[in-house]
């Protein structure tokens, strides 16, 4: 496995892999892998010829009272993992090589980001949307391949790719759980003790309401108020949103169609955690 630090050496990589004729998939990450990374690089592997995956602690889109200075970073045992998935190149950027000056571009997809994440943590998506655009024209992928467990990320990045004519396909992959339901997270070692027995909440809210839905409960107010009411009984957790959107516009639903994604974030002792459910109804 190549590991890449700088730019300028990923370039050369790229324009070899060009002459070559040869695929890449990438799968971006802020490293501190898990399972929920390592079945994106396994989907990667399966649509191109090489896969290539960054790790990259992106500070623009941490807010000033987020976890940037502490989010885990655990470069070496990463590189390990990946080198046993077959992983070609991995590119690990200092702050300094994708940000020489604070940057000067906004890139913002307001409908999109006006809900949900994007209503807690002003600018987390404009961070987001400004280092994928810029790790897709570093490290030029065919594709590029995202987790379901962060949707309206993945569902902003679709839409830059298609209204900037970006050449990547984008793939989104099913979110990986822990045993229990609790979606796989970078954030979950900040979890203790009972606290981590507690974050099995926001999987079993989201699924009491995808019950209710499939018994013909349609309202989506009454549906947010499902995952609101399982959450608030788990004492450890406190809620920051319960929502029942449309799945491409992210719009709240009064009414649920055919498809609905069920979304949840809520502080358990002091980690913030998100999951979603896409729900199709029968
Ligand atoms: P992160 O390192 O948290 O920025 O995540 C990097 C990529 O992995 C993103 O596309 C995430 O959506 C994806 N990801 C994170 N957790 C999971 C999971 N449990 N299952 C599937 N994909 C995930």
């Amino acid at each position: 496995m190549i590991v890449a630090t700088t730019i300028r050496a990923v370039r050369a990589r790229r324009q070899e892999l060009d002459r070559l004729g040869r695929r890449v998939a990438l799968v971006p990450t802020m490293g501190a892998l898990h399972e929920g990374h390592l079945s994106l690089v396994r989907e990667a592997a399966r649509r191109a010829d090489e896969v290539w995956v960054s790790i990259f602690v992106n500070p623009t889109q941490f807010g000033p009272n987020e976890d940037f200075d502490r989010y885990p970073r655990q470069l070496e045992r990463d590189r390990e993992l990946l080198e046993a998935e077959g992983v070609a190149l991995l590119f690990a950027p200092t702050t300094k090589e994708m940000y020489p000056k604070p940057p000067s571009v906004l890139l913002d997809v307001p409908q999109l980001t006006a809900g949900l994440c994007g209503a807690h943590r002003p600018g987390h998506f404009r961070g987001v949307a400004l280092v994928v655009v810029k790790l897709f024209n570093i490290l030029r992928p065919e594709v590029a391949v995202f987790g379901a467990k962060d949707y309206q990320q993945a569902t902003v990045i679709k839409r830059l790719v298609e209204e900037l004519d970006l050449p990547v396909e984008v793939v989104v992959a099913p979110t990986v759980r822990e045993a229990d339901g609790l979606a796989m997270s970078s954030r979950n070692a900040y979890l203790h003790g009972p606290d981590r027995q507690a974050a099995a909440i926001l999987q079993a809210a989201l699924r009491a309401a995808a019950a209710a839905l499939v018994a013909g409960e349609r309202r989506g107010q009454v549906l947010e108020g499902i995952v609101a009411a399982h959450v608030a009984s788990e004492p450890a957790a406190r809620l920051q949103y319960a929502a029942a959107v449309h799945p491409d516009t992210l719009e709240p639903l009064e009414t649920v169609g055919d498809r609905v994604v069920l979304a949840v974030a809520a502080f358990v002792g002091g980690v913030r955690l998100i999951d979603n459910l896409v729900v199709e109804v029968p």
